[in-house]
């Protein structure tokens, strides 16, 4: 019989970016079912103060994660608070409006880089470091379908997608030996913030998308969060670098 604390995550200190709405609210969710201590950053102030647990087992915290300022914040007021930092899931991120690249200004391509990639470069360097130190840690960054074929984002959303994956497996090879592991979960189409108005025009290229999958719909947060939270457990600790499809089938053709 392995105890609960080796196999789970119970006790263990969860750092979610992109807490407040979608995929990251789900997984703030499911790692407090876990019994993990968690730490919930957001930029939306207002969505992070509806989490069920806020200011109770979960801690919550409003933060820009392209602010220099407030990545050091965040890492300082989640080790003030619990001591150290076990999982960290990158997955806060923005769409670009499917703008391809004539269409696509520096401005906005430089705002989906600095979130989707320079922002999960900033806070895994800030949190590294003590991972190393206690000589374990792990990594789940929130990517895409992006990261593989062109379609689910314009030019700006689907490089900065390969772009988190190839950071994601660049990690992994750089630290694996020392104690981090470092996985992407990659979503099909999932109903989000990010998503919902889209998908509530039945004739949207969107629904059209969701329906031509194997699975013939698209997805629920919590269907990524499940996947989120196993990759962080130790029950998936041979996988390194990996990149796990949650996407109803939509990459297999
Ligand atoms: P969402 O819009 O519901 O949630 C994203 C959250 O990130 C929001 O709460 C937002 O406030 C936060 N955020 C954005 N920029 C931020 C910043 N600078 N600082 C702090 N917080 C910030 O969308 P979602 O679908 O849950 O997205 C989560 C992740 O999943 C993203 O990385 C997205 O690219 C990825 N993803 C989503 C889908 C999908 O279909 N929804 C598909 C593939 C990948």
């Amino acid at each position: 019989c392995v105890p609960d604390g080796e196999r789970g995550l119970r006790g263990r200190v969860v750092l979610v970016t992109g807490a407040a709405s979608g995929i990251g609210r789900a997984q703030v969710l499911r790692f407090l079912e876990e019994g993990a201590r968690v730490v919930a950053t957001d930029r939306d102030a207002g969505g992070l103060a509806t989490l069920p647990g806020a200011g109770d087992g979960c801690l919550t915290v409003a933060a820009d994660v392209t602010w220099r300022e407030d990545v050091a914040r965040l890492v300082g007021t989640a080790v003030e608070s619990h001591g150290r930092i076990d999982v960290l899931s990158n997955t806060a991120g923005i769409l670009d409006g499917f703008a391809r690249s004539l269409d696509t200004s520096e401005e906005l391509w430089e705002r989906v880089f600095a979130v989707n990639v320079t922002a999960v470069f900033r806070l895994t360097n800030a949190v590294l470091p003590g991972m190393l130190a206690q000589g374990r840690g792990t990594v789940v960054n929130v990517a895409s379908v992006a990261s593989f074929v062109a379609g689910g984002g314009g030019a700006a959303y689907t490089a900065s997608k390969h772009a988190l994956l190839g950071y994601t497996r660049q990690l992994a090879s750089d630290y694996g030996r020392r104690g981090i592991k470092v996985n992407a979960v990659c979503p099909g189409l999932v109903e989000t913030g990010m998503t919902r108005e889209r998908l509530a025009e039945p004739e949207s290229r969107f629904m059209k998308a969701a329906t031509a999958v194997p699975s013939g719909r698209y997805g629920q947060p919590d269907e990524i969060a499940a996947v989120a939270v196993f990759l962080a457990k130790p029950d998936s600790d041979f996988m390194q670098g990996a990149a796990v499809m949650v996407d109803g089938g939509l990459t297999i053709r």
